[in-house]
Formats: C-alpha cells, structure tokens, sequence
C-alpha cells in the first residue's frame, strides 16, 4: 500500500513537472459520454467497445501503423510530412524497444497532426488474457502516455486484430474506440523485396474496392523501405485525402484523447491507481466531474 501510494505520488508529480498548456494539443480534459448516450459535456457518436471497419465521412482515408514506434519511424515521418500524409501510429510500450526512447517522436506525431492509438503496453493477445491483464495492457500503455504526452488515447486497435467478447467488455469499461481496419496489406508477411509487392497490390486492390482504415507496419523492414513510399505515391496518383482514423470517423482531435475516464458504467473495470492519484491532486484536473472515479482495478 505504502509503495503504491509512493508510486502515485511520484508518478502525479513527474506528469504535473511535464505539463504544460500547449502540451494538451486540442485535448481538454473532460469525460466523453457514456454508452447509454447521456453526456455531462460532449455528445458522442461513435461507440467505444465495437469494432469499426471503415471510415464515416466520405471521400477519405485513414492509414493506420501498428507495433512501434521504432527506428523506422522517423524517417517515415519525415516522407510522409513531406507528402503532407496524415496517419495514425497504434503504438506499443514495449514492443521491439521502449516507449520512453522515442518521446521526441510521440510529440512529432502530435505536431504533424498525425493521431496516437494505443495497441496495448507488450502485444499480447488479448483473448487469451484474464480481463484484469487486458486492462493492465491498456493502463500500462496509458500511464506512460500521460507521463510523455499528459494525456492518453480514446482509439486501440487490438494486436493480431485478436478480441473475443470479454476484450470487447473491457474496451467499452476503459472507454475505448476499437478499430479492426478494412484494408489489409498483410506487409508482416511480406517482408522480402519480391513479396512487399504482394502488399503492394493489397493496398491498391483496398482502394478499388472503397476500403478506408489501413493497416500496415512502420517496424518492418520492406514497409519501411519500399511500401510507405508506393503507399505514399499512390495516394497522391488517385488524389486522396489522407486523415488520423478519428478524423475519419467524424471526430475532432480533442475526442481522439482524454486526460480521465468518465466512471464505468458496469463497474467491472475502475481507474489505474496512479491516474486516480495524478487526476484527484493535480490542479488542473479539479473539475467536479472527476469527484466519483472510481480507484483500482477492480475485476
Ligand atoms: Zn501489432
């Protein structure tokens, strides 16, 4: 207990030396609705615990990485700022490497108006873990996310797009959009010069049939090297307007994060400890609305 205060109070007052106004980035801190539609603030149209496919608003699409950031990543950056293409990075905590090496990076993200997702703390396979790991797979990830960035994703796309119904239940306790994607260039399984062509086509076949949310991998050595640029040049050849997944869904970038939970609506689920600590001493988070979260986890 000791310890766990110890590391509440370390961790509230690291974010608090962190914070600053411009670090919100468009996010305020207020709760999204709940499930059953009634909102103190913010209505909210799209679900959390359900997964989404495609797109809502017409005319765009989302490329969406998954499994980093790693030491690709920069300079996928840098071609796609220089394309002016918009995307979302569904990144890990510890993956090939560690969140807190690339910080410069997760801010670059932000400021290229690109979107953070989460995809969990270590890509485990949700649907073989108890909903108590599952949580902590999307608290781990969230407290190293309020500690870089001073606040956390609403979006997840799950690792090996792997769910069953109690990842889904645990998705919708924690407040999240779960998106699966549309178009898949399996560029995982690709990874040789003469099979990155496979991915390739994949991509191109996705957009002739109208698919919107991609999925790709910003880790992998042929998707570095030869696919971000083919997806890059097709992109431009067909016209297409690239957006963070949110924006493809119809929402604003203040819904695309949260500083806090608005309280669960089954209980099963409650808030990480050291968010609850950092939330309740924090001054800038001294809203009313934050009077019953709920501390722990607590199924
Ligand atoms: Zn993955």
């Amino acid at each position: 207990m000791a310890a766990s205060l110890g590391r509440c109070l370390l961790v509230s007052l690291f974010a608090l030396s962190q914070w600053s106004p411009n670090s919100l980035v468009a996010a305020s801190p207020r709760p999204h609705a709940q499930p059953n539609g009634e909102s103190n603030i913010v209505k909210r149209a799209v679900p959390y615990g359900e997964l989404i496919y495609g797109c809502d608003v017409p005319g765009v699409i989302a490329p969406a990485f998954d499994d980093g950031p790693w030491i690709y990543t920069e300079d996928i950056l840098d071609r796609m700022e220089a394309a002016n293409f918009k995307a979302t990075w569904f990144i890990n905590g510890q993956n090939k490497d560690n969140i807190y090496k690339y910080n410069a990076t997760l801010k670059r993200m932000i400021a290229l108006g690109h979107q953070i997702g989460s995809h969990t703390w270590s890509h485990k396979d949700l649907a073989t873990l108890t909903p108590t790991d599952t949580a902590l797979q999307m608290t781990q990830l969230e407290e190293a996310l309020v500690n870089i960035l001073g606040y956390m994703p609403t979006y997840m796309r799950p690792p090996f797009l792997s769910y069953n119904q109690a990842v889904l239940d645990v998705m919708r306790d924690l407040q999240y959009v779960v998106i699966i994607g549309d178009l898949n260039t399996r560029d995982w399984a690709y990874q040789s010069a003469t099979e990155i062509e496979n991915a390739k086509q994949l991509f191109v076949t996705g957009l002739d049939q109208g698919f919107t949310i991609v999925e790709a991998h910003d880790q992998e050595e042929w998707t570095h090297g030869v696919l971000i640029d083919f997806m890059i040049q097709t992109v431009q050849q067909r016209g297409l307007v690239t957006v963070p997944v949110g924006a493809c869904m119809g929402q604003s970038p203040s819904e695309w994060y949260r500083t806090a939970r608005a309280p669960p609506p089954s209980g099963t689920v409650g808030i990480p400890l050291f968010l609850c600590s950092f939330f309740s001493t924090s001054p800038f988070f001294g809203f009313s609305f934050l009077s019953p979260l709920t501390c722990g986890i607590q199924g």
